[in-house]
């Protein structure tokens, strides 16, 4: 992630954790930058090794609440795959999209397919709601 863009993760989280009245913490932005810094999926246990190996002592329990926090600003995305632990994505400044994950290990392929947003638009048209966020998760096996 380029500076600029996390100068402006870190400027909302710290107006985030100003306007709910929450202590700014060295440890909240280190794991911010570490999040940051990680790029793609990341889970907990990755962050966690991470910032150990920075000399940062941050405790899961931090860790998962820092995640809450940054996901409920907006900053990050959690994507709870069929897959057991939680990984989540940095989504500030990303544009939309979703995930195709492999069966055995293989991976996760990200897509932009503009026809669902199409789908989103009709849906949002036909139930007078708007949609604020969307996971969509294929499970497939390459063929
Ligand atoms: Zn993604």
């Amino acid at each position: 992630m380029e500076e600029d863009v996390f100068e402006e993760y870190r400027q909302i989280f710290y107006d985030y954790l100003e306007k709910k009245g929450l202590s700014r913490t060295s440890e909240r932005f280190a794991v911010l930058r570490e999040a940051c810094r990680c790029g793609g999926h990341f889970d907990v246990e990755a962050l966690h090794a991470g910032l150990k190996q920075k000399k940062y002592q941050v405790s899961r329990t931090t860790l998962y609440h820092t995640l809450e926090l940054m996901e409920d600003c907006g900053l990050v995305r959690k994507l709870r795959f069929n897959t057991g632990a939680a990984v989540y994505e940095c989504s500030f400044r990303r544009a939309p999209h979703d995930h195709i994950l492999l069966s055995d290990g293989k991976g996760c392929i990200e897509f932009s397919d503009p026809r669902i947003d199409d789908i989103i638009r009709s849906l949002e048209e036909e139930h007078h709601v708007r949609i604020k966020g969307r996971t969509i998760i294929f499970y497939a096996e390459t063929v």
